[in-house]
């Protein structure tokens, strides 16, 4: 396998895996349709902010999607591991942590 494809494997199973967090998690950003008989006020409020963090959960997620989608047209386009800003490569180990940064360490800023 040459690097290209290394890095098309890994983007894709962490799509592949954004994804089926997405999907898991559909249930828990669902409307809050809570018996006020049954839970008191404080459990409502705990259950609003439990949906507000997995609202914001699934919004990382599809942007996570997206920034993936745009790393493999970079990656078919040979620009993939390049920063955006000065073209230099990113440090592989960058590109480990995070492999849809765009910028190198320099630039990040
Ligand atoms: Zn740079």
């Amino acid at each position: 396998m040459t690097d290209s494809d290394v890095w098309k494997t890994r983007l894709l199973a962490l799509r592949a895996e954004t994804l089926q967090s997405l999907h898991i998690a559909k249930d828990a950003s669902a409307p809050v349709a809570l018996d006020q008989t049954l839970v008191g006020r404080l459990s409502r409020m705990d259950a609003l902010q439990q949906q507000e963090m997995a609202l914001a959960t699934k919004r990382r997620r599809q942007a996570l999607i997206q920034q993936i989608d745009q790393a493999l047209v970079r990656l078919d386009a040979g620009d993939f591991g390049f920063c955006i800003k000065c073209d230099e490569a990113i440090a592989e180990a960058r590109l480990v942590f995070n492999p849809v940064v765009l910028t190198c360490v320099s630039c990040a800023d």
